[in-house]
């Protein structure tokens, strides 16, 4: 597909892609917009919209190779991290919700239940995976383990330590069985997190979004970008990509336009039928 107005100016998967060595989220401006080819907002509504196109057709393509005769399809897999308010839910209402619902696999995690926990904390994750041809989306993921695990010491120091590697492996596992894992950190300032939580206390209508226990996590603000940096400095086996996400209309734009480049770079075709076209088409019309 060629380069379109609405597409980044770089590919994000370049620009937002976290290298190697060392994290330091201080340094990445959570208000930042790279790459993106406008100016504000609206433009950035009408480069979403211009991007559902694209996004359709390639998810499309995804579906129908699943539903043909042949080695396993491809699936993708998307997964969104980011601190409490910062937007995974308006991600996938606004990028995902682009896409035919019915190609879409969500999956939202949450404090591990009792049978969970007595499982290794893969467990879960292995279960929720999309199928081949299904775009899968993990709101959260594997990696509340290191996160909320960490911060809060919800297992011992050294079996924490030990879930980086499983991660990788795990994240490798996938790469090599033909899932296209599309890590998303949705980067917000304490600022912008502070706004929003009081823009959920002051409208009623909100209030049902607003937990109590958010501002508890809150409070361990610079453990979780410090556990954060560890996660996306030491889990490297597939790429992860840092979304500056203080304006809602970047972020929304932007993980839709990442997923339009993972799509578009896996050079899906149009699978062939397993019948005569002339024959059917003959049959058809005498029918
Ligand atoms: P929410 O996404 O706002 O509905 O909240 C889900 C909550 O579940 C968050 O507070 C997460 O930190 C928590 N959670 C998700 N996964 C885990 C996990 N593996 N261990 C502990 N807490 C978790
Ligand atoms: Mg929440």
């Amino acid at each position: 597909m060629g380069k379109k107005s609405h597409h980044a100016t770089r590919p994000l998967s370049e620009l937002l892609r976290v290298g190697p060595g060392p994290v330091r989220l201080a340094d990445r401006d959570p208000a930042a917009t790279p790459g993106f080819p406008g100016k504000g907002k609206d433009d950035a509504d009408r480069f979403t919209g211009a991007a559902a196109v694209d996004l359709s057709d390639l998810q499309e393509r995804l579906y129908a190779n699943s539903k043909v005769d042949g080695p396993p399809a491809p699936s993708v897999l998307v997964v969104l991290q980011g601190m409490d308010t910062s937007g995974k839910g308006g991600v996938i209402r606004h990028a995902i919700g682009l896409v035919d619902p019915q190609g879409v696999q969500i999956k939202a995690f949450k404090v591990p239940t009792e049978e969970e926990r007595a499982h290794h904390f893969l467990w879960r994750v292995r279960n929720a995976l999309p199928r081949p041809g299904m775009i899968g989306i993990f709101d959260r993921s594997h990696y509340e383990d290191v996160l909320v695990g960490k911060v809060d010491q919800l297992a011992p120091p050294d079996e924490i330590a030990g879930r980086y590697g499983e991660i990788n492996a795990f994240e490798r596992e996938l790469a090599d069985s033909g899932t296209v894992v599309v890590k998303c950190m949705l980067h917000i300032s304490a600022d912008e997190q502070r706004r929003r939580l009081l823009e959920r206390l002051d409208n009623p209508e909100k209030h049902w979004k607003y937990n109590p226990g958010d501002v508890d996590a809150r409070l361990k603000w610079d453990a979780y970008q410090a556990a954060y940096e560890a996660a996306l400095e030491l889990c490297d086996a597939e790429p992860w990509h840092v979304v500056p996400s203080d304006h809602k209309w970047y972020r929304n734009w932007a993980v839709a336009e990442l997923l339009r480049e993972k799509l578009s770079a896996m050079g899906l075709d149009w699978p062939k039928g397993d019948f005569d076209a002339a024959v059917e088409r003959a049959r058809v019309e005498a029918s």
